[in-house]
């Protein structure tokens, strides 16, 4: 009897679409001619500029200062002159204070990155410097500061420390290449994450659907004790508590975060970022990301310079195949719908989605029909229909109650609802009230 793989309760299985990529070896994307390098790029404080116009900057250079702990500094991602210090479109959809750059072609580190001779002999605060020094943020798309997860309060120790390789939004890739391609310096940021948190437990999960990537960690990891499990295909399955149920068999509290539990997730390109942080002083000055979509000459995953404009990346893979009619940073389950394409690549963009006119459908919202689908497929247990309802009659104390708080914004409810009903957006309309009274509070 085939042997039941790991998951969670709730979730959905929408198509997977990951065919156009898979199979494709990461490439290194050309630098523009400009890049656009957001001072927010991370949750938390936004950086502050320390360049100004007309002067010129080093590959690696300090570009904005971090403010406050809960922020990280911002890089140069190539040598070159500062354009401009302005606000620019930005994937959140708003403009923000950017620091533009002209590359000058030279791609010149300023001084040489300060390697270390053995990380082994690092104790875990010096090597949570390296990493907010480097910027280093989730980059399965959080973008929550790296030192901040790796610095618990004393009450809650680590055990486990859980690297997330699952991937589950449909289209995307990069994790899955990064695994397959970058196993020792994935492993390498693994061992560092470990050693930060003082963890026992190290387990990386990774769907089924990546065959290849577990064969290869299972090979990599033989004989050490860290654990590669393979997980079902499910989406959410890579959303943090999603993974902790699935891995851990213990739900994170209402409210509560995997710190309560003792447990810590990173994104597996996160710990390869953490690994050139830390072994080779290297800023997170770039990422690898999938461009994909029916409207894409010629799709692929692309290691990309932050700060990247999109439209750069689409002519560098032939242009585009039709009209394009929509564009996500993201997969199409959680990604930001864009504008256009002069937004840049940040360290949170683990995709790059372009759809043709025709393959985006337009559903025409219809009355709950209380078939309870949402609330079956909703991972984090709660009722979206009844949530979506009080946030639309603005009774936000109400969606409290009903714990909108807890939504972890999967957008599974709103996928599977027959009468087309904007769950997610009325729930996360919710969330923001909520939020802003709690502030004036
Ligand atoms: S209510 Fe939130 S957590 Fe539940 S399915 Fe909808 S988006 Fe996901
Ligand atoms: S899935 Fe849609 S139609 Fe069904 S109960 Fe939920 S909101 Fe109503």
């Amino acid at each position: 009897m085939m042997k039941k793989l790991k998951t969670f309760r709730g979730g959905l299985h929408p198509s997977e679409h990951k065919e156009q990529t898979a199979h494709l070896a990461i490439e290194d994307c050309p630098l523009p001619e400009e890049l656009v390098i957001p001072l927010s790029q991370h949750i938390g404080a936004p950086a502050e500029a320390c360049v100004a116009k007309g002067e010129r900057v080093a590959k690696g250079q300090l570009i904005g200062r971090a403010r406050g702990f809960v922020s990280v500094p911002v890089h140069a991602s190539t040598s070159g002159e500062v354009l401009a210090v302005e606000a620019r479109p930005h994937p959140s959809g708003k403009l923000l204070p950017a620091v533009v750059l002209r590359p000058d072609g030279e791609d010149a580190w300023g001084e040489a990155p300060a390697s270390v001779a053995d990380y082994r002999e690092l104790g875990a605060e010096e090597l949570c410097e390296r990493i907010r020094a480097a910027g280093v943020v989730g980059l399965g798309g959080a973008a929550f500061p790296t030192h901040v997860k790796l610095s618990p309060p004393p009450e809650k120790p680590i055990h486990t420390l859980l690297i997330n390789g699952v991937e589950c939004e449909p289209y995307l890739t990069a994790d899955h290449r990064l695994m397959l391609e970058e196993t020792a310096r994935l492993l390498a940021g693994i061992d560092i994450l470990r050693r930060a948190l003082g963890a026992r437990r190290v387990c990386i999960g990774i769907e089924a659907n990546k065959p290849d990537a577990i064969a290869r960690l299972e090979e990599a990891c033989r004989g050490t004790d860290v654990e590669v499990a393979t997980l079902a295909v499910k989406y959410p399955q890579g959303a943090e508590k999603q993974l902790i149920s699935a891995l851990v068999g213990r739900e994170v509290p209402s409210g509560g975060l995997p710190m309560d539990l003792g447990v810590v997730v990173q994104n597996v390109g996160t710990a390869a970022a953490v690994a050139d942080a830390v072994l080779a002083g290297k800023p997170l000055i770039e990422r690898v990301t999938t461009l994909t979509g029916s409207a894409l000459a010629r799709p692929g995953n692309l290691r990309v310079r932050i700060g990247t404009p999109l439209r750069h990346l689409v002519a560098w893979r032939g242009g585009l195949t039709g009209e394009l009619a929509k564009i996500l940073c993201g997969g199409p389950m959680m990604g930001a719908a864009q504008l256009s394409l002069d937004v840049p690549v940040v360290r949170g963009t683990s995709g790059v989605l372009l759809l043709r006119e025709g393959d985006v459908e337009l559903r025409r919202e219809s009355a709950c029909i209380r078939c309870g689908r949402c609330v079956r497929a909703c991972p984090s247990f709660l009722m979206p229909t009844t949530i979506a309802a009080y946030a639309r009659l603005e009774r936000f104390e109400a969606a409290e109650q009903f714990r909108a708080m807890d939504c972890i914004e999967c957008g599974c409810c709103t996928y599977i609802c027959p009468a087309a009903i904007p769950l997610v957006q009325a729930v996360r309309h919710a969330k923001l009230a909520i939020l802003a009274r709690r502030r004036k509070l």
